[in-house]
């Protein structure tokens, strides 16, 4: 997955449903009657100006969403500036009619949205400079950046590579401490080195565009994945127990046959409960274990 660039754009006609911060399941939706929309003092008394334009009007608005799964319930709150552009429609009767489109931009989200989905076991402090991170780009790309950097520090931590040189010297920049990951794991190692490096840009205001804090919020997903992500593994060892129980089974039984009477025992769990026979037919359990001898 990377990051769906719809959901962090600048400005909206109509906010996006974000995906909740809180439940990862659900949905943030407007609630029409927790909004609030008011011109700015400063915008209306420009209207005297003899070169006023709509596109002068500055609006301040907040607003309540709600996440659409039913056991979350998580409110989030959203404000920022709206404006208005005027844009030309062809009416009915092939008439241009000038219309006016209010534009929001929002600029604090709480909680804010996650641009990406961090893997599981991703260790907490990670999390929350990502986090911190996710809600600072709404008011700067650079100070975002910074935080995924910051990020990358504390995964550096977590990974338990070495803070100083030695014991009692100075503290390793973070360059050095990659190059350090690198001894273990190239591929992250040099993943990482690309954020540090766009993180490295926020540091000097100006420049950075939203985008780039995306592309290093992509980097860092890709990171944890491989880092943290044990689901291929897990799916793996299910696999293999469904292998092993299914394919090895009827070998043991015809090795334990040779043995004579004792050979029941090992073969079919349902025989370790003799205290229920069950005379008039299998559980759909004992119908479970039945099955290896007709795979
Ligand atoms: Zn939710």
């Amino acid at each position: 997955m990377t990051v769906n660039r719809n959901h962090f754009k600048r400005s909206y006609r109509n906010l996006p449903q974000w995906d909740c911060p809180t439940c990862g399941k659900g949905h943030l939706i407007v609630v029409p009657e927790k909004t609030a929309i008011e011109e700015t003092g400063p915008s209306k008394r420009a209207h005297g100006h003899d070169d006023w334009d709509p596109d002068w009007i500055v609006e301040r608005f907040a607003m309540l969403m709600k996440c659409n799964f039913a056991s979350c319930g998580e409110i989030a709150a959203v404000s920022g500036d709206a404006y208005f552009d005027v844009c030309v429609d062809v009416d009915e009767e092939g008439l241009y009619q000038q219309k006016m489109v209010r534009h929001y931009e929002p600029f604090a989200i709480l909680p804010a949205p996650w641009p990406i989905r961090p893997a599981k076991k991703t260790p907490d402090a990670v999390k929350e400079a990502l986090k911190t991170a996710a809600a600072l780009l709404w008011q700067s790309p650079e100070a975002a950046a910074n935080q995924v950097r910051q990020a990358v520090e504390v995964l550096m931590d977590a990974q338990k590579v070495k803070k100083r040189q030695k014991v009692g010297g100075k503290p390793l920049r973070l360059h050095a401490r990659l190059l350090e990951f690198e001894k273990k794991d190239a591929t992250n190692a040099e993943i990482l080195r690309a954020v540090k490096w766009i993180g490295n840009d926020g540091s000097h205001n100006g420049g950075m565009k939203r985008e780039d804090v995306l592309n290093a919020f992509d980097m860092m997903e890709m990171a944890l994945s491989n880092l943290y992500d044990d689901t291929t593994s897990e799916i793996l060892k299910k696999v293999r127990a469904v292998i092993k129980s299914k394919e090895k089974k009827p070998k043991a039984k015809k090795v334990s046959n040779g043995k004579g009477q004792s050979a029941g025992a090992p073969i079919s769990n349902s025989t370790t409960q003799p205290t229920n026979p069950a005379p008039s037919g299998p559980s759909p359990a004992a119908a479970k274990h039945s099955s290896p001898s007709n795979p």
